[in-house]
C-alpha cells in the first residue's frame, strides 16, 4: 500500500525549490498531486500526415529528424528548426528560444510533435507546443488525449504531466480504494487507481467521463458524510435548558390580528416539537418573501420567555432589526416580556442594557451582528433565531450560537433555493418550508418601463397615493462606494420631489445617522411620508402593508434575487400592488432578468433562473461564506449526484454511525484530509 499523504518533496525530480512552487499551488502531498485534476483536455490522439492539415490547424504529426538549424534574427530571439520527414513529405518543426532542443533530438530520431501549422513559406512549418520521442508505445505529451492542468506560473504543463505520470506508473496500482464497494458497484464507478489513471491520462472520452463522475460522487459523498456527522453530533449533545408547558404562546396566538395559515401552523408545530425535545433544535425555515416568517419566530421567542429563558434574534441590517424590535415588542410587551434592541449605533443606555442582558432581566434581545460581539453576555440564552440567514456567513451563525450553552437554533431565509442546493448548503439542518402566503394576497403586477417612459411610473405613484397608498422608489448600488450611491439617491430624490410637488417625499440612505433613518422610517410607517426614495437599505424585511408601489430605478443593475426581495416590500396587505422596473437593459442577460420578473412571482422559479444566469458564487453573494469549495463537483450542475451522494452517506452512517468499523479507517482518513473543518465538529477521529 502507498501512503498518499506523504510529502511530494520525496519524489524524484522534486527538490526544495520545486516543492515550494508546488506548495504555492496547494500541492503538498502525493494525494494533493493526484487530486490536482486537469482543467480540461486536448485531444492529440489523431496523428495524421502533414499534408492533411490546413494553415492554422492544431496538428499532431510524426517524423524522422533529418537536419537541424538555428537562427538568431535579432537579439533575444533564437529560432530552432528541425527538419522532419514523414513518408516522403518534409516539414519544419519550429521552437522559439529553446536552443537545447537541438541537443535533445538528433538526426535519425523519430519524433511526435503537436503545434499550429504555418503554410506561409513554402515548406509547411509546425510551431511546436509539445513534443516527445516516438519510442515504445506509451505517449505522454502528444499523440493522445492530453491533460491540461490549472497552473501557477513557475510550473509547466510538461513538468506536472511527467510528475503525475511517474507517480501513477510507480504507485498507481497500489493505491487502495476507500469508498464502499457497494457504492462503486451501484453507480458503476471505476475504482480509485483506475479512476486516477483515466482522469489524468484518459484512454478515451468515455473512460474519462466515468472517472470524472467517480470523483464528483466521491467529493459530494464525503461532504454529505460531513454534513450528516455534524447533524448527528448536534443531536447527540443533550441541551441543558428546558421549556415549560406554559400558556404565554397561547395568549400570543389569541392576540394576533389574524389566524396562522395552515403552513404557519405546521411549521410552528415542527419548531415546538424541536424545542420540547432533549436535543438542540437546528432548523432552517424557508419561506418566500412575505410568507410570514416573523410571527413564527415570535412564537418561538415567546415560548422561551414564558419558560424563563433568554432568546436572541439577529437581523442583517439595522433597519430590519429595528423593525423586528418594534413589531415583536408590540406582540410580546403586553404579555409582560421585556424586549430590547441592540445594534452597533445605539449608544445611549448601552451599558445598562448590557448589564440587563447579562443579568437576565431582558428576555428577548433583537439586534444586528452587534449581538455577536465579545462583550455581550447572556444569563441563559436558550434560543437563537437568525433572520435572512443567507446574509450571514456560517461563522457568524456559529458565533451567536456560542453565546449560549447548546442553544436551539432557528435560521430563516427568504432566498428560496433548489432542494439539491439546500442539501449542500444546509445539509446539517432540518428544514421547514412555509409554502403558502397569507390569505388575500394579490399578484403584484410587474412591468418594465424604458427610462424614457419613467414618467408613467410617476403617474402610477400619484394615482396610488391619491387613494391613500404609499410607494417606494429604489435606486441601485451603482458603485462600490456608498458615497457615490448616496449622491445618486439624493439626485433622484430632488427630481422626484419636483415631479411630485404636492406629495410628501422622503429620502433614506445608508449614510444617514441612525436617528435620522429611524425618523424617516417611522414617518413612512405612520403614513406621514407617502413616497420613500431609498437606496437598497430597504431591501430585506421592511414591512409596511400600506405600500403598494415599488419602483426600481435602473433595475437592469440588480440581480434577480434582489429584485424579487425588493418586489416583496409591496403586496404585503390586501391591496393590489405594483412593481415597476425602470431601466434600459444593455445585455441579453439583463433583459432576461427583467422579463423573468414580469413573467413570474414564484421565488423558486426565479431562484433557479438566477442560478442559471449567474452561477452559485454570484447568486449567494460574496457574503455567503458558507459555500463549500469543491475541487471537482459543481453545485449547480451536479444536482443529481448530490442526491445520490446524500443517499449513500445516509446509508453508510445508518450502518456505522461513527464510522468505527475497521474497514472505514481509510475512508475517515480521506474525509479528514478533504474536509478538515468537519472533523473539528464531529466525534469521529
Ligand atoms: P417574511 O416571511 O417576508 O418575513 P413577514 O413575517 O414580514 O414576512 O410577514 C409579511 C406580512 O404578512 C406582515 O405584515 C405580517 O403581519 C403578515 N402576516 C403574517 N402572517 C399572516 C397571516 N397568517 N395572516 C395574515 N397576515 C399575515
Ligand atoms: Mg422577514
Amino acid at each position: 500500500m502507498v501512503d498518499l499523504f506523504k510529502p511530494v518533496q520525496y519524489l524524484k525530480g522534486v527538490g526544495p525549490q520545486r516543492a515550494k512552487q508546488l506548495a504555492g499551488m496547494g500541492i503538498h502531498t502525493l494525494w494533493d498531486l493526484l487530486y490536482h485534476f486537469p482543467r480540461n483536455y486536448q485531444d492529440r490522439s489523431d496523428i495524421r500526415p502533414i499534408h492533411t492539415y490546413a494553415h492554422g490547424d492544431l496538428a499532431t504529426v510524426k517524423g524522422v529528424v533529418t537536419a537541424s538549424q538555428e537562427t538568431k534574427p535579432r537579439r533575444g530571439l533564437c529560432i530552432t528548426k528541425l527538419v522532419l520527414q514523414e513518408s516522403g513529405s518534409t516539414f519544419y518543426a519550429v521552437w522559439f528560444n529553446q536552443p537545447y532542443i537541438r541537443k535533445q533530438y538528433l538526426p535519425g530520431q523519430k519524433l511526435l510533435v503537436t503545434g499550429k501549422v504555418d503554410r506561409g513559406f513554402g515548406v509547411p512549418q509546425v510551431h511546436v507546443t509539445d513534443h516527445e520521442l516516438l519510442s515504445g508505445d506509451e505517449r505522454l505529451h502528444t499523440g493522445r488525449i492530453v491533460p491540461v492542468y490549472p497552473l501557477a506560473e513557475s510550473i509547466s504543463q510538461r513538468f506536472l504531466r511527467s510528475l503525475i505520470k511517474n507517480v501513477l506508473d510507480q504507485t498507481g496500482s497500489l493505491i487502495p480504494e476507500f469508498l464502499p464497494d457497494r457504492m462503486l458497484d451501484r453507480h458503476r464507478l471505476p475504482c480509485l487507481p483506475e479512476a486516477l489513471q483515466e482522469i489524468h491520462f484518459p484512454s478515451d472520452n468515455e473512460a474519462c467521463s466515468r472517472a470524472h463522475k467517480r470523483f464528483v460522487l466521491e467529493e459530494l459523498f464525503l461532504f454529505q458524510m460531513g454534513m450528516l456527522l455534524q447533524k448527528s453530533k448536534n443531536i447527540k449533545k443533550a441541551k441543558k435548558h428546558q421549556y415549560l408547558p406554559e400558556s404565554l404562546t397561547d395568549l400570543l396566538l389569541n392576540s394576533l390580528p389574524f389566524r396562522l395559515t395552515p403552513a404557519q401552523q405546521r411549521v410552528w408545530q415542527e419548531i415546538a416539537h424541536d424545542l420540547a425535545g432533549p436535543y438542540p433544535m437546528n432548523r432552517l425555515l424557508q419561506g418566500d418573501v412575505g410568507a410570514g416568517k416573523t410571527v413564527v419566530a415570535a412564537l418561538a421567542l415567546c415560548k422561551a420567555a414564558g419558560s424563563g429563558l433568554q432568546s436572541a434574534l439577529m437581523a442583517p441590517t439595522e433597519l430590519l432589526a429595528e423593525q423586528h424590535a418594534k413589531s415583536i415588542t408590540e406582540l410580546l410587551a403586553p404579555l409582560g416580556v421585556r424586549v430590547a434592541l441592540l445594534t452597533g449605533s445605539a449608544r445611549r443606555g448601552r451599558q445598562q442594557l448590557l448589564a440587563d442582558i447579562a443579568g437576565g432581566e431582558v428576555q428577548v434581545v433583537i439586534g444586528t451582528h452587534a449581538l455577536i460581539q465579545d462583550r455581550i453576555q447572556f444569563s441563559n440564552l436558550a434560543l437563537v433565531v437568525v433572520d435572512e440567514q443567507h446574509r450571514f456567513g456560517v461563522r457568524q451563525r456559529a458565533a451567536l450560537q456560542e453565546k449560549g450553552i447548546t442553544p436551539d437554533v432557528l435560521v430563516m431565509t427568504a432566498t428560496p433555493i433548489p432542494r439539491t442546493l439546500a442539501l449542500t448548503l444546509y445539509g446539517d439542518l432540518d428544514v421547514s418550508v412555509l409554502d403558502q402566503l397569507p390569505p388575500g394576497r394579490q399578484d403584484i403586477k410587474t412591468y418594465h418601463l424604458p427610462l424614457a417612459q419613467a414618467g408613467k411610473a410617476v403617474g402610477l405613484i400619484k394615482q396610488q397615493v391619491d387613494q391613500g397608498r404609499q410607494a417606494y422608489v429604489v435606486c441601485p448600488l451603482v458603485e462600490e462606494s456608498e458615497k457615490i450611491d448616496t449622491q445618486a439617491a439624493i439626485a433622484l430624490y430632488e427630481r422626484l420631489k419636483k415631479a411630485l410637488a404636492h406629495y410628501s417625499v422622503g429620502l433614506l440612505h445608508g449614510r444617514m445617522k441612525w436617528q435620522e433613518k429611524e425618523n424617516i422610517m417611522n414617518g413612512f410607517r405612520r403614513g406621514d411620508i407617502s413616497v420613500l426614495v431609498s437606496t437598497t437599505v430597504i431591501e430585506v424585511g421592511v414591512d409596511v402593508p400600506n405600500a403598494t408601489v415599488m419602483v426600481v430605478w435602473d433595475a437592469q443593475r440588480f440581480g434577480l434575487a434582489q429584485l424579487h426581495q425588493l418586489r416583496g416590500r409591496v403586496g404585503r396587505g390586501s391591496y393590489q400592488s405594483y412593481c415597476i422596473l425602470v431601466g434600459d437593459p444593455g445585455t441579453p442577460e439583463a433583459r432576461e432578468r427583467l422579463s423573468a420578473m414580469c413573467r413570474t412571482q414564484d421565488g423558486f422559479a426565479l431562484a433557479e433562473e438566477d442560478l442559471k444566469l449567474r452561477g452559485p458564487g454570484e447568486f449567494f453573494g460574496t457574503r455567503q461564506s458558507g459555500l463549500p469549495d469543491f475541487k471537482i463537483a459543481d453545485l449547480v450542475r451536479d444536482g443529481r449526484e448530490t442526491e445520490l451522494a446524500r443517499r449513500e452517506a445516509e446509508q453508510l452512517l445508518q450502518e456505522d454511525p461513527l464510522l468505527r468499523q475497521p474497514e472505514h479507517k481509510l475512508l475517515i482518513e480521506h474525509f479528514a484530509r478533504r474536509f478538515p473543518d468537519f472533523i473539528k465538529y464531529s466525534d469521529v477521529s
